[in-house]
């Protein structure tokens, strides 16, 4: 996996991000295990509730393509007219939504700290998840 690639994507689908209300921008950008990559930003509303982060922009266009099997997502996010430095992991929403989408032990979340990527499987940002 290029992570440095992934995370770029990422940093693409920022660039589209409408975010007036928080002013942070956030971008993702997740690959299937075949290697199509499906970026997301953030959509905010006025009306907070049906805001929708990037991440689960990403999912919602791969599942809506009829994609099933995701290898990982690259997360970036920062003031949107800030350069991200600082790493952004998925928020809870996210954490819960993806769980019911990929095999938790082995999907990667990816983020850039100091210009690195950081790796941690879905399963060590949501330990125990809920399910039905
Ligand atoms: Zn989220």
């Amino acid at each position: 996996m290029d992570y440095g690639k992934l995370l770029k994507e990422a940093k693409k689908a920022r660039m589209n991000a409408y975010a007036p209300y928080s002013g942070f921008a956030v971008g993702a950008a997740l690959v299937t295990r075949d290697g199509k990559v499906f970026r997301g930003c953030n959509i905010e509303s006025s009306v907070m509730a049906p805001s929708l982060c990037a991440e689960r922009v990403a999912l919602a266009k791969a599942l809506s393509e009829g994609e099933k099997e995701f290898a990982a997502i690259a997360i970036v996010g920062a003031p949107a007219k800030e350069d991200p430095k600082d790493p952004c992991y998925p928020c809870g929403v996210c954490r819960q939504v993806l769980s019911e989408h990929v095999k938790i032990d082995a999907f990667e979340v990816v983020v850039e700290e100091n210009g690195k990527a950081e790796v941690a499987t879905l399963s060590d940002l949501l330990p125990k998840a809920f399910k039905l």
